[in-house]
């Protein structure tokens, strides 16, 4: 089916800023509260949420096979579970129905009052009920920055790490959506030198790490795979997300299972989930790998996206710092890849399941993913703009990613991905 809704041509009656995340090409997908006090399942053109529910009822979506409360809903499972095709269906039609040429709800006052709102009239929710949150450990510049660090510089990358898309399962009931401030997590923490009883209390080096998460419909039941070459078409859509993460709790408690409270105190993610769809034009070649991989993870054709990728910290009081540029594209393993591996075994996956991309860190020191690596373990600080230094996040600080793709003809963004870091609790 083609994906007329991406056709760079088009444009919308609804006033779009030319810099604007959410372009009518765009149309991701997620879940907000109105001023009614109603929870819809909606979309974002430039700054206006659109309430699916109520573009439904009022006929917009007829033709298309839908249940009545496809989008009446405070979750966007059953949608995504409805697969690929539908997907396509309702973007094609929201882009057609938005599209200059058509004046249907354009010229019906009545119906944009139910359905339209300004995008600062909605409280934007959790977009998806995440069943099961694996992360993987993707890209190569990370692994080996953290091998050095927390390991041994010499042998940084571990070999299987060349050979399969590292990965552990995390916790799903900790995700949480931008805009939710993040407790600083307590625990304990390597003891001093010469001591037995190990650190406790308050993190002292709390970091986030630039990610982003791809959330997946139902693929494939127990004990059967989904081969490379379709894993894609089991891909919703991406979101951002900063996998909080403490340092000093992770380093003394990961060997030898992995993270665990480190890592699953909280883990935000953006709002809007951009479809796979919408980031069609953007593909990009896949990173030469180091090995020809097993069969099961060898693709034809183009698996990587070109996402800019942008780090800030906001001090409360201060203005924001920008502190990280990156890109989506720098991954070692695709997406394809990751999925494939991760049901290779037979393990099923469902519609709603997230798998985080592991920080994203490219080649040079201003692309890290992560303070750990910025500062290098807090031996080099980073100076903010209002003079104060940071070895890893504060208390009160704000951290916020952001993450768009860009070409000659259109902006497909992701918003942002806000948290700010609270003190402990006493
Ligand atoms: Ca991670």
């Amino acid at each position: 089916m083609l994906i007329t809704a991406n056709d760079p041509k088009r444009k919308s009656w609804l006033n779009v800023d030319k810099n604007s995340d959410f372009p009518i090409q765009n149309i991701p997908f997620g879940v907000f509260l109105t001023r009614d006090d109603i929870i819809t399942i909606g979309t974002r053109i430039g700054d206006y949420a659109i309430d699916l529910g109520a573009f439904h009822q009022l006929g917009y979506f007829d033709g298309i096979p839908l249940t009545d409360d496809m989008f009446l809903q405070d979750t966007l499972n059953d949608f995504i579970a409805d697969g690929r095709k539908t997907w396509r269906l309702v973007r094609n039609r929201i882009a057609d129905v938005f599209d200059s040429t058509y004046s249907a709800l354009r010229d019906n006052e009545e119906h944009r009052e139910k359905i339209i709102f300004k995008i600062e009239e909605v409280e934007m929710l959790l977009p998806v009920s995440v069943g099961d949150y694996t992360d993987f450990y993707a890209s190569k510049e990370h692994a080996t920055n953290v091998g050095s660090l927390f390991r041994d510089p010499e042998n940084a990358l571990l070999p299987n790490w060349l050979q399969l898309p590292v990965g552990y399962h995390g916790r799903s009931s900790s995700i949480i959506q931008s805009g939710i401030p993040v407790r600083r997590p307590v625990g304990q923490s390597r003891p001093n030198e010469g001591e037995t009883t190990p650190n406790f209390g308050p993190s002292k080096l709390l970091d986030f790490e630039l990610e982003m998460a791809f959330i997946t419909t139902a693929s494939n039941n127990l004990g059967e795979r989904i081969p490379i070459e379709e894993a894609e078409d089991y891909i919703f859509g991406l979101v951002l997300l900063n996998d909080w993460s403490a340092r000093d709790i992770q380093s003394w408690e990961y060997v030898p299972l992995g993270p665990f409270l480190g890592k699953n105190f909280a883990s935000t993610i953006s709002p809007w989930i951009v479809t796979l769809d919408a980031l069609a034009p953007f593909k990009v070649d896949n990173p030469e790998q180091v090995h020809t991989p097993l069969p099961y993870l060898q693709v034809e054709g183009k698996k990587s996206y070109d996402i800019n990728l942008q780090v800030g910290i906001k001090p409360e009081n201060a203005t924001e710092t920008i502190i990280v540029n990156s890109n989506f594209k720098y991954m070692y393993w695709t997406m394809a890849q990751q999925l494939a591996h991760h049901t290779v075994n037979g393990c099923p996956v469902n519609a709603g399941d997230m798998m985080g991309s592991g920080t994203i860190s490219g080649p040079t020191k201003d692309s890290f993913g992560s303070m750990l690596e910025l500062t290098w373990k807090g031996q080099h600080p980073i100076t903010l703009n209002d003079g104060t230094q940071r070895k890893f996040i504060n208390d009160n600080d704000t951290v916020i990613i952001r993450g768009y793709s860009k070409n000659n003809d259109v902006r497909i963004g992701f918003g942002e991905c806000v948290g700010k870091v609270l003190p402990a609790n006493k």
